[in-house]
């Protein structure tokens, strides 16, 4: 029986967030999931946790404490020294089976997808992806998971009614971080659980060079689509990008093609994006793309289309070609940087 009475679902208490890092670095979603506990804890009357997990990375508590965690449990070990799925779900379970969370969000990041679903189903609870909007029900105190359905046509809401955590995974760069506040106090409970050794042995770990620039996390994407006509002209978008110390983004179909890799894709099935600036070259405006950049501040866009969709929610758009448009663009950018 994995359905909980009211008396066992009043076990469960406080907010808590994954707070992913990489190589001793939290990571910007594990703020922006504070950001967004915050608000929840506040309207539930709890505390906002996070946990931690990994070795030689006490020292990150107090970062977490400062954007808004009352609480950290942090688990040093060197079995979770590299991110492995089996050691993280066998961490996370065991937090959960000792201090019974009552929600919890993650990033939908590689890690987070990896090793949270294997959470959820351990622990017999749901789990809701790709959420865009996260509130308290008034009545019920249930938490609102809400994310887009149906290709984006239609937001879904979600409830978890009778299983805990509740569970949620959201987008890098969906929610934003706060400010954090050095003097802000708060504990850190340190944790020595005995989780399963890791069943794979880490020869060596060698960074992708297209993680360099993550888009997710860029404040200027040049992103390029089916209207680049051909892989080797992302060179301008590579050039426009470096000149504007920016990354570049790209619509699926160029994944598809094998212009660029899937890393680099924006959309629905890609990453989400928030970057100041958002120049899309060529892309028509799908629903599925826009629902990548839907956070972005600014978004300028060049199609030869007067009518295509991406001039509905552009901030400029400019009706042309892309090839007479960027070594255009490219030229003025270069001229400006120089001060002429
Ligand atoms: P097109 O729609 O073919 O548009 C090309 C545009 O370039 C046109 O507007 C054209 O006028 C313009 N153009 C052509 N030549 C030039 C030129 N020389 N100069 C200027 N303009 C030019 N798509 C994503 O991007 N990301 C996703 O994550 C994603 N997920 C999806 C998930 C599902 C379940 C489905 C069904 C689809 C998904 N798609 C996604 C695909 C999406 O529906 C569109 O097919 C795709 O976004 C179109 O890409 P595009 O704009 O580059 O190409």
């Amino acid at each position: 029986e994995v359905s909980k009475n009211a008396a066992q679902l009043a076990n469960y208490k406080d907010v808590w967030i994954f707070a992913e890092q990489r190589t001793g670095k939290v990571q910007n979603v594990a703020f922006e999931l504070l950001a967004a506990g915050k608000e929840l804890a506040e309207d539930r009357g709890c505390k906002l946790c996070a946990v931690l997990l990994g070795y030689k990375v006490s020292h990150l508590a107090q970062e977490l404490i400062n954007h808004g965690a009352d609480l950290v449990y942090v688990l040093d070990d060197p079995n979770l020294g590299e991110y492995e799925a089996d050691t993280y779900t066998d961490a996370l379970d065991k937090l959960i089976q000792k201090h019974k969370p009552e929600i919890i969000l993650a990033g939908a990041t590689a890690i987070g997808r990896s090793f949270i679903a294997r959470t959820a189903a351990r622990v017999h609870t749901g789990l809701t992806a790709d959420c865009t909007g996260l509130s308290i029900d008034k009545e019920s105190f249930l938490l609102h998971q809400t994310r887009p359905a149906f290709g984006g046509n239609i937001m879904a809401t979600i409830v978890t009614p009778h299983h805990r955590p509740q569970m949620a995974t959201v987008r890098p760069g969906v929610f934003q971080q706060g400010e954090p506040d050095p003097n802000r106090k708060g504990k850190t409970l340190f944790e020595q659980l005995e989780i399963v050794t890791r069943e794979l042995e880490l020869i060596r770990s060698i960074r992708k060079e297209d993680e360099e620039g993550d888009i997710a996390e860029a404040e200027v994407i040049v992103a390029g689509g089916r209207g680049m006509m051909k892989g080797e002209n992302f060179v301008l978008l590579e050039e426009l990008a470096k000149l504007l110390g920016g990354s570049v983004g790209a619509s699926r179909p160029c994944v598809d093609a094998g212009w660029v890799p899937v890393s680099r894709q924006v959309g629905q099935t890609g990453k989400t994006v928030a970057p100041k600036l958002y120049l899309a070259f060529g892309i028509s405006g799908a629903i599925q793309h826009l629902a990548g950049i839907s956070a972005a501040d600014y978004i300028i866009a060049v199609n030869r289309d007067e009518r295509a969709p991406i001039f509905g929610i552009a901030n400029l758009g400019i009706v042309g070609d892309v090839m007479d448009v960027l070594p255009a663009l490219i030229d003025v950018v270069k001229k400006t940087k120089a001060g002429n």
